[in-house]
């Protein structure tokens, strides 16, 4: 009887790996014909003056609208994309559309003086001509690199921080900004932080969330503000969702930020029509189609 039942569990049990391996086959497949199906599209979210609310550029962030499973968020399918190796593909796809984007509102919007910040993989950033195809990218959209920033995480400095080194040093060169994304919740040497040639630090929206309740969130708050007007560095705060988080960070001295507070991401549509305000927002101005974004 016992063993039966175990049997059964057991069965069960190698039933669910099996479905989820299946599904991550599946998602494998689907993610390689993803680009070729256009399936893929692009959200922008506002960074603004924290003092103003005023639109000082945008994030662009990828969706994946699978045909059956909907949309799919990027913490799910990056890290799948990252070990297919294929996501410096993906990347070049963003960086392109970014681009591409970011010059028609530039033209639309000249006294705004925008700027569009692209989420770069580390997962093999030194090895895919990354700069080659960056500089390409800038001409093919009359984009001047100073207009560019790339958000890299810290996990960056761990793998081969001499190679990077250069590469920023190349980016630099061209104009593009390079910024640390997430910072705090990696693993970085700051020894390496004042070698490379960074242009700021994005503080990781679980400080922000937690800095009212928790005073370790609010001493990694201030020691990453006091890191940063030491060695020079623009400050941005992700994830600000409250007034008093908006407050917070502004008391603090950090100049830049973007979060729910302000504007969720949005389809550059919805982007478009927020610039027509002359990029400040009224209210918060959540809708429910860009809650699902
Ligand atoms: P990230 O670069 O740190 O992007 C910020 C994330 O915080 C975005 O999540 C954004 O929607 C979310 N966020 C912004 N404001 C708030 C807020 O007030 N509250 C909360 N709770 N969240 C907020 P998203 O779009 O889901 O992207 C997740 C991560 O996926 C990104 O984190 C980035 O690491 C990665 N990712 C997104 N697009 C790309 C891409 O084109 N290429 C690469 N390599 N990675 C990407
Ligand atoms: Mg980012
Ligand atoms: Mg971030
Ligand atoms: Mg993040």
């Amino acid at each position: 009887q016992a063993k039966s039942k175990g049997k059964g569990l057991f069965a069960v049990f190698e039933q669910s790996i099996a479905n989820a391996t299946l599904q991550r086959m599946e998602l494998e497949v689907s993610l390689r014909q993803a680009l070729e199906r256009q399936e893929f599209f692009l959200v922008f979210q506002p960074i603004v003056a924290i003092s103003s609310g005023e639109i000082r550029g945008f994030e662009a962030l990828l969706r994946w609208q699978h045909p059956t499973h909907g949309l799919i968020s990027p913490t799910v399918f990056i890290p799948i994309a990252e070990e297919m190796g294929i996501i410096s593909v993906l990347d070049r796809w963003v960086l392109k559309n970014a681009c591409q984007q970011l010059h028609q509102w530039r033209v639309q919007h000249p006294e705004l003086d925008l700027t569009m910040s692209v989420n770069l993989s580390t997962a093999n950033f030194i090895f895919a001509n990354l700069v080659e195809t960056v500089t390409e990218t800038l001409d093919r959209t009359q984009v001047a690199g100073k207009n560019l920033k790339l958000e890299i995480t810290e996990s960056i400095l761990m793998k081969d921080p001499e190679a990077t080194a250069r590469v920023l040093k190349q980016l630099k060169d061209c104009g593009v900004e390079i910024l640390l994304d997430d910072f705090g919740t990696g693993h970085s040497s700051l020894s390496y932080l004042h070698r490379l040639p960074l242009e700021g630090l994005k503080i990781d929206k679980s400080f922000v969330h937690e800095a009212q309740y928790s005073p370790q969130s609010m001493e990694i708050i201030k020691t990453i503000v006091s890191l940063a007007q030491g060695l020079k560095l623009k400050l941005i705060a992700e994830g600000i969702e409250t007034d008093a988080q908006r407050r917070l960070l502004l008391g603090l001295g950090c100049d830049l930020g973007q979060g729910y507070l302000w504007w969720k991401p949005m389809t550059s549509r919805k982007a478009s029509n927020a610039l027509q305000h002359r990029g400040i927002a009224q209210q918060p101005r959540v809708s429910e189609f860009s809650k699902r974004l």
